[in-house]
């Protein structure tokens, strides 16, 4: 185990490269938390997957003027053990349970790292094939799937959960959700 400061001068470093960061400076602006230290709205996804593995998973806690990802409110890096999150929505209940999410990206890459690009690009059903492969490939499949099974668990009905995605996805997306849905429900 890599001490505490080593460790994240490594994830600076990356961060660095991956985001292509100019002003360094920004770095002592972003908020820095293992996955095993998250506030109690998010300790239950991490609890929930119940993988030691994801015990050092480092989520850095992005002020909101820094953000770039828009809309949505996280990001993961699961190459770089690294999950991205806007400081409000961090900060927030996390009704739909983007940390479950994002940290299944990285158990999903821990499992099998030389196959996790090659799935990101691999439809999962190949009767609902679109334009593109996202979100209807094998990674989002897995990822989705621990989300809604998380969010299952938390209490939600199937449309409860159908409802807040269709909220974030556009229409031709939603055939891909309710297939995932129907299995876990
Ligand atoms: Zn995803």
């Amino acid at each position: 185990m890599l001490n505490r400061s080593v460790k994240l001068e490594q994830i600076k470093k990356h961060l660095v490269e991956y985001y292509a960061i100019e002003d360094t400076k920004v770095l002592d602006r972003l908020g820095y938390i293992e996955a095993i230290n998250l506030p109690p709205q998010h300790q239950k996804s991490f609890d929930f997957l119940n993988n030691e593995r994801l015990a050092g998973t480092m989520i850095v806690v992005v002020p909101d003027d820094l953000w770039f990802k828009g809309e949505q409110p996280s990001e993961s890096n699961a190459e770089g053990d690294v999950i991205l999150f806007k400081q409000s929505y961090f900060e927030s209940a996390d009704n739909i349970a983007w940390m479950t999410h994002e940290l299944a990206h990285c158990q999903k890459y821990k499992n099998a790292p030389e196959q996790y690009e090659q799935d990101s690009q691999t439809y999962a059903f190949q009767d609902i094939v679109g334009e593109y492969a996202y979100p209807n490939n094998i990674v989002e499949r897995y990822t989705f799937t621990k989300q809604f099974e998380f969010l299952k668990q938390e209490g939600l009905s199937r449309e409860e959960i159908f409802e807040m995605i269709k909220k974030e996805y556009e229409e031709s997306d939603l055939p891909f959700f309710e297939r995932l849905l129907d299995e876990i429900f």
